[in-house]
């Protein structure tokens, strides 16, 4: 099967459609986070005042960092072309709801979006979890499988492959994670090109 024939795409958001910005590294110095935790896992397990604290930081972060996003090479091209298609596109992100409408809005590709369709940190499980995936999935009224995940993280994958939908990895330049991802391309330029071959 060619990626293109699936209409049903839904796109991580953070170094898949924008540039990687996140410092994850200062981010973890800056909220006292242990390098192994996961940074959201964490903050949920804190006790509700000072994890209520580092969530306010983590927001006001990262909102500087969606005004000033930067399209991944190709994103704003591939995701144009599959809205002119009719294609249902949706974002899944770790990040917050109104931080994704910031981002899209800033690489300037937010009307290809049902704002439903956006969803963040507070609308599902975070990922590798399918939840989010399986509420669009619902939402639209469609199978699983009819459905791909484009992500640059295994996280991503996980989360396609736990929900039973496609998987592509893009914006690494060689692929770790062969077993879990269906396709993989360099950049979103790469597929779109894989997506013109029909
Ligand atoms: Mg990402």
């Amino acid at each position: 099967m060619s990626v293109g024939n699936l209409r049903h795409w839904v796109f991580d958001m953070d170094g898949t459609l924008t540039v990687a910005v996140h410092d994850f590294v200062a981010i973890r110095r800056a909220l006292d986070i242990p390098p192994e935790d996961d940074i959201l896992t964490h903050l949920a397990a804190l006790p509700a005042e000072q994890g209520q604290a580092k969530h306010a930081w983590l927001l006001e972060h990262e909102r500087e960092l969606a005004v000033a996003s930067q399209a991944a090479p190709g994103a704003v091209e591939l995701v144009r072309e599959l809205a002119a298609r009719g294609y249902r596109l949706g974002i899944l992100t770790r990040n917050a709801r109104e931080l994704a409408h910031i981002t899209l809005q800033a690489i300037g590709i937010a009307d290809c979006f049902d704002e439903a369709d956006v969803l963040g940190r507070d609308d599902a499980l975070p990922k590798p979890d399918p939840q989010g995936l399986l509420s669009l999935s619902k939402a639209w009224g469609v199978a699983p499988a009819q459905m791909v995940m484009v992500g640059d993280y295994r996280f991503d994958l996980e989360c396609a492959r736990a929900a039973g939908a496609h998987s592509v990895l893009v914006n690494l330049p060689e692929n770790p994670w062969p077993e879990l991802a269906d396709w993989h391309a360099a950049d979103c330029n790469v597929l779109a090109q894989m997506i013109a071959h029909r």
